[in-house]
């Protein structure tokens, strides 16, 4: 049996992790949860639906807003961890500043890095700290788990050693998956929150829209420009409804509100604002959706796995797979472009279906225990 150290702060980073938690778990191996405490709010009601602790958790003192405060914080956290527990492997997810801190502090101790979700790449500075972020997790780790053949080609390419990559797809679609299976059975009105549950009582009829928006790049002026398009969009069609659980950042949530004040209450009925919403609801409401709009990566690999069709309020992504499958459209933020390509799915079937796509090009719901074997092949 050997000692794994599972590091995570957000909300993105939980969901993908629970996967490789569980399947360790359940094999027997002895797995610790560190808690950066990057994300506070959103954190713990997924701890405790997945049930993975946490064990070990981080009070940020978050007087520092610098990212190199933030980064010195988490160093020394992960630093303080990591001789407590004293790990075999750190398993790190994905991009944010608490992964590149626990790939540096396992470094820094001799303790081998798995990098799951590794080798995405947009190739440009955006976003912000996270392109470099993977990079550097990249120099790091000893174990790469790309999701796909594109970013194994990325790893490839930054010249990392082929036998240190495997390709097992993203444990996002395991997390998903698993979710809609266990929620699928209950009935929906009471996964949901009163207000979203009372709103889709009231739009029974109509196609939902469920919109989320909450990249750094997209906020301030491009956010209030979603918000204009998701009204046009409720003025042109009488029966769509629309979803939009909100960012917790009370300036995104200020432009959001404002952008709908001029809405006329007729349209205004057929829109929620609602808090961010718990993880099951999430993929209740996804599964249920005409189409996501949607700055989110996770939403867009969830979304793939549900067969709905994705636009994406960004103007490159790192996840072009689904692109090229025909399962999802780049639209940016322009008003114009987010009407007009909504406006194809909600008039034409054929257009529609066709980006219903049938296979997932993330993975098929397995990747946990793919990369779970690999570790434990080989430690
Ligand atoms: N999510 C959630 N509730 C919400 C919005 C998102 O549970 O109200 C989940 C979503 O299903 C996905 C993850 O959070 O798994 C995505 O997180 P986010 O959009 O913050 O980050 P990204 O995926 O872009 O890194």
């Amino acid at each position: 049996m050997k000692t794994y150290l599972a590091c995570m702060g957000t909300r993105p980073e939980i969901i993908k992790m629970s996967a490789i938690h569980r399947i360790l778990k359940e094999r027997g191996e002895k797995i610790y949860v560190f808690h950066t405490g990057q994300h506070e709010e959103v954190a713990y009601s997924l701890y405790d639906f997945f049930n993975m602790g946490p064990d070990f958790q981080l009070q940020l003192t978050r007087e520092i807003p610098t990212l190199s405060g933030l980064t010195a914080e988490l160093l020394e956290g992960v630093d303080k961890t990591i001789e407590k527990v004293k790990p075999d492997v750190i398993l790190v997810q994905g991009d944010t500043s608490s992964a590149l801190a626990a790939a540096l502090g396992g470094y820094y101790h001799n303790v081998p890095v798995a990098h799951i979700e590794a080798g995405l790449r947009t190739g440009q500075r955006d976003p912000f700290p996270e392109e470099k972020n993977r990079e550097l997790i990249g120099r790091l780790a000893r174990w790469h788990f790309p999701p796909t053949q594109q970013a194994k080609d990325n790893l490839l390419r930054e010249g990392l050693p082929e036998k240190s990559i495997h390709q097992v797809g993203n444990t996002v679609i395991d997390s998903a998956l698993w979710v809609h299976k266990q929620t699928v059975d209950q009935s929906t009105p009471k996964l949901l929150p009163d207000d979203v549950r009372h709103f889709m009582e009231g739009n029974r009829a109509s196609r939902l829209l469920l919109v989320t928006a909450h990249r750094r790049e997209n906020w301030g002026a491009p956010i209030k420009l979603i918000a204009t398009a998701v009204g046009t969009l409720l003025k042109l069609y009488k029966d769509l409804a629309v979803v939009w659980p909100l960012h917790p950042n009370p300036s995104v949530r200020k432009d959001i509100q404002e952008a709908f004040k001029s809405l006329d209450p007729a349209c205004r009925d057929r829109l929620c604002l609602t808090e961010p919403l718990e993880y099951p609801a999430l993929i209740t409401l996804l599964s249920k959706c005409f189409f996501t709009l949607t700055d989110s990566g996770g939403i867009q690999e969830e979304a793939s796995a549900l067969s709905r069709p994705v636009l994406i309020l960004r103007e490159e992504t790192e996840r072009q797979e689904l692109v090229k499958a025909g399962g999802a459209l780049l639209v940016g933020t322009d008003i114009r472009s987010i009407v007009e390509h909504a406006s194809v799915l909600l008039n034409h079937e054929r257009t529609y279906k066709a980006m219903q796509i049938p296979v997932c090009p993330f993975g098929d719901g397995k990747s946990a225990s793919r990369i779970a074997d690999i570790l434990t092949n080989q430690l």
